[in-house]
């Protein structure tokens, strides 16, 4: 084993020359130089409760240098650094990196003990304790700083003998006796923990933690104060608020004769404050304990944060030992943030600046307990947050008919496809096989808030005999219970312990905070009255996207739709259109009623038509049957329909310009609720999107029509109402040629899905099956349809941006595409001027809330804002 104590230090006489002890160590007084980023949050912690008069024993801290230097092989001046705290104290090293979610070696307590102080102890505090102690400390002494197998030491006997034992194995195995110098044993220690913190475990495991390479860690030495004695000793750890809720609430536990966080890890602790189960502090030592709570309260004062107080009582003396910022949920962040500022203690900036936009999500849905057990049977890509547990359902009808039973049931399909709408809206869950951030399972269920995962490529799906099997081999049937865990992307056997969402009024109150700070506006994308809802309860100052066709799969209106993609004429399409119509205005009445006069954008239908066919058989034979017309006919037509490349095929703008009555349908039913809902008192500006433009002459074609409808409107109603017509921007073309479509357009929306398709020429919808591969192999930084490829697709964007303004210099610019609701893309849209985001409903108070950081630490040049 290689030895490398202070004893040895002293020995290599040459080198105790060559590098002369170090005396850079100070003394943490109110007024001494003390700064985190030197000596790390701790000693800054510490002198800040020095500062309030709290009772803190002497303490000693060392800079984040002299550690280095200390690890590189230099020594700082153990003798010293003893001096200030008198002769024969015992000292405890606990570690102070910068931040403290960055860990660090473990505490030791009770350096410098040795069988002199062993002597004095046992007759000032008697045998059994003073054996316990130097045991304790020969152990963590043995098992951390001369890193001695922990099995030797670990389950000794408490007393004499497991003294004697844990001395002679440490004899044994060291060549030497247990050290009895303290200046020796300080400097071990002092080693020990600097070299710990640059091993590459920890620097990864920090780093995990969002600690730089070059993290620094300061360490502090501090007096013992013993939690044993003869009148009440002993010691514990106090805070005032429960860490899973967040509500007010003294929690923690004390232990007679006990140090360190005995109290939390051995029996016989006691509660607290009064309690009828058992004894407590309160009832112990009234007055040592409201001494406690006040010192409590001194500290969320002045510290500004709720705190985990460690203390110790020694013959009724209190000392304070350490303060660590309580360990938290995220609903108990966001709940203590809320509560400092209403009680004036920070800003109600500073709130909004402790909440962790993505946290967010975390409670706008039941989540999987972390703390539970977790038996993970396949990962896929994480699509939408939340968790829900159900019986697998391999078709959107078996679904239904779950949820007709009342029975939770999560949906298994390869990919999902628009004509499983309905079973979504059934399931509790959506598992997909294949997939990707953007393929139709991901959207929608992000939409609905659904948990999801798509892309869980390593599942063999049998829908025929209904069974899924994992890639361990494990076979799962219609019927099984499984969880989902669309944060994680993780589908878990049976029920798993959840934890229920908490949009609480704390939750309400920081929001609104956040949107007085803001500065770019936050839109949803909604596409039912359900949507709009949300959107609304979420804050949304209005709707960014309507995708119309999801309006079409409801099961009355698909049959209609059907009938007009098989009319022959245009007459049998105007027919079936007719009947479209009402179903349309009420439709966007309903969206404009709900959203109150805020912003609506409806896009015009999208999707290639042959989506709305039946892809069966049985569903074919069923379509012939409702439109009274041979099998072998309705086949072909569906057949004529397909495409090679539907995406790239007859579908947006494209079904605009060559089946014309569509949009004229759409825009009439747009103008008329318009008209109703103007009628019923409500002001209302419809905005009115065209899908995948690439020219110019489409939107000038479209808008012509569409001018055409609102004129018609307008004189057979006598009412006049004015409506803004833009363009999506979805194909790299769009994006270049954004100068002569803005002439046409009031407002530009970017649809990055598709620019993100189109641009990279990938598919979308089978993204996933080779995503991580390229994410692993660093060929993507992420996955470009989850975070905005800033370079690439945000080039287009910067592009379309600037030359649709220079065009018109009133032009709206935003972006709809599923990177709306990322705090990346907010960042980058914003720093581009963008007017707002628009992403699903559910990421939508997220997006404020990231939107409102970026406004408090990124500042731009004041702009108009829609809010
Ligand atoms: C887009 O392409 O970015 C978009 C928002 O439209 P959709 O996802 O409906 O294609
Ligand atoms: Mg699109």
């Amino acid at each position: 084993m290689a030895r490398s104590g202070y004893a040895a230090l002293i020995q290599e006489g040459a080198a105790v020359q060559k590098h002369d002890l170090l005396t850079d160590f100070t003394h943490i007084t109110p007024t001494a130089h003390i700064a985190t980023s030197l000596h790390g949050w701790r000693a800054k912690c510490l002198q800040r409760l020095v500062r309030l008069d709290l009772p803190v024993p002497q303490t000693v801290a060392l800079s984040a240098p002299t550690v280095r230097a200390i690890a590189s092989g230099q020594m700082v001046d153990c003798r010293a650094i003893l001096q200030v705290f008198g002769a024969a104290a015992l000292v405890s090293v606990r570690p102070s990196p910068e931040n403290p979610d960055w860990g660090g070696p473990a505490t030791i307590l009770n350096v410098g003990f040795n069988s002199a102080r062993h002597r004095l102890m046992v007759h000032t505090h008697g045998q059994a304790a003073a054996d316990m102690l130097f045991l304790r400390f020969v152990q963590s002494y043995a098992i951390h700083v001369a890193r001695l197998d922990p099995d030797m030491f670990e389950g000794l006997d408490p007393g004499a003998e497991g003294l004697r034992e844990a001395l002679r194995a440490y004899q044994q195995e060291m060549d030497e006796p247990f050290p009895e110098d303290p200046a020796q044993q300080l400097a071990d220690v002092l080693r020990s923990m600097s070299r710990a913190w640059e091993g590459t475990t920890a620097r990864l495991l920090r780093q995990a933690k969002g600690a730089p390479a070059e993290a620094a860690l300061g360490l502090v030495v501090q007096q013992m104060a013993q939690g044993l004695g003869q009148g009440i000793s002993g010691s514990g750890v106090i805070q005032f608020i429960n860490p899973v809720t967040g509500d007010r609430q003294v929690k923690g536990r004390y232990l007679g004769q006990s140090q360190g966080r005995d109290a939390l890890t051995q029996g016989g602790a006691i509660y607290l404050t009064r309690d009828k189960r058992g004894p407590s502090l309160e009832d112990l030592a009234p007055d040592l304990f409201a001494e406690l709570v006040r010192q409590g309260e001194v500290c969320r004062q002045r510290l500004r944060e709720e705190m985990q107080i460690e203390f110790t009582i020694e013959d009724g003396q209190l000392a304070v030992l350490d303060a660590v910022k309580v360990q938290r949920s995220s609903r108990a962040g966001l709940k203590i943030a809320v509560a400092l500022a209403r009680d004036g203690i920070i800003s109600t900036a500073d709130a909004v600046l402790r909440v962790e936009p993505r946290a967010l999500s975390e409670l706008l849905h039941p989540q999987v307990d972390p703390q539970g057990p977790r038996d993970v049977f396949t990962r896929g890509i994480a699509a939408s947050p939340g968790a829900a547990t159900g019986r697998i359902v391999f078709s959107s009808q078996a679904a239904q008919a779950s949820a007709a039973r009342g029975e939770p049931c999560i949906l298994v399909r390869r990919e999902t496809a628009p004509e499983d709408i309905r079973g979504m809206h059934s399931a509790s869950g959506v598992l997909t096989e294949r997939g990707g951030m953007t393929s139709h399972a991901a959207v929608i269920g992000r939409g609905l808030g659904l948990p999801c995962i798509v892309g869980a490529s390593d599942l063999r799906l049998d829908s025929k005999d209904r069974k899924l099997t994992a890639r361990d081999g494990r076979v799962f049937r219609e019927g099984d219970i499984i969880t989902i865990d669309g944060t994680t992307g993780e589908a878990l056997v049976g029920a798993a312990e959840m934890l229920p969402p908490a949009q609480d009024e704390a939750f309400r109150q920081l929001l609104t905070w956040a949107d007085e700070l803001r500065d770019i506006g936050i839109r949803a994308n909604a596409d039912t009255p359900a949507d709009a809802q949300t959107a609304r309860d979420f804050g949304a100052a209005g709707i960014g996207l309507c995708r119309t066709e999801h309006m079409f799969f409801e099961e009355d209106r698909l049959v209609v739709m059907r009938e007009m993609i098989f009319a022959d004429t245009p007459k049998d399409r105007a027919a079936a259109l007719e009947r479209l119509l009402p179903i349309q205005r009420k439709d966007f009445g309903q969206l404009f009623e709900i959203m109150h006069g805020l912003p609506v954008c409806i896009r015009l239908f999208d999707p290639p038509l042959h989506e709305f066919l039946p892809h069966t058989r049985e569903g074919l034979r069923d379509l012939a049957e409702a439109l009274a017309r041979p099998l072998s006919e309705v086949t072909r037509r569906a057949e004529a329909l397909a495409e090679f490349n539907p995406m790239l095929g007859m579908r947006g703008v494209r079904l605009g310009v060559v089946l014309p009555e569509i949009y004229d349908m759409q825009a009439r039913a747009i103008f008329e609720a318009t008209v109703e809902t103007v009628r019923k008192g409500a002001p209302v500006v419809p905005e009115i999107m065209i899908p995948l433009v690439s020219a110019r002459r489409e939107v000038e074609l479209v808008k012509t029509r569409i001018d055409a409808v609102a004129a018609a409107v307008r004189t057979k109603t006598g009412v006049s109402f004015d409506y803004r017509l833009g363009v999506m921007v979805e194909t790299p073309r769009a994006a270049l040629r954004a100068g002569e479509i803005a002439q046409h357009a009031a407002f530009l929306s970017f649809g990055t899905n598709d620019l993100t398709q189109m641009t990279y020429g990938l598919s979308r919808d089978d993204a996933g099956r080779f995503m991580n591969t390229y994410v692993q192999e660093g060929v993507f930084p992420e996955d470009p349809f989850h975070i905005l490829d800033v370079e690439g697709v945000g080039e287009l964007l910067l592009m379309g941006a600037e030359r649709g303004r220079r065009t018109r210099s009133d032009l709206t610019v935003s972006i709809c595409g599923e990177h709306g609701g990322n705090p990346e893309s907010i960042a980058f849209c914003r720093r581009a001027g963008f007017d707002y985001v628009s992403c699903s409903p559910y990421r939508v108070p997220q997006a404020r809330l990231a939107a409102a950081h970026l406004a408090l630490t990124e500042p731009l040049v004041q702009k108009a804002v829609e809010n």
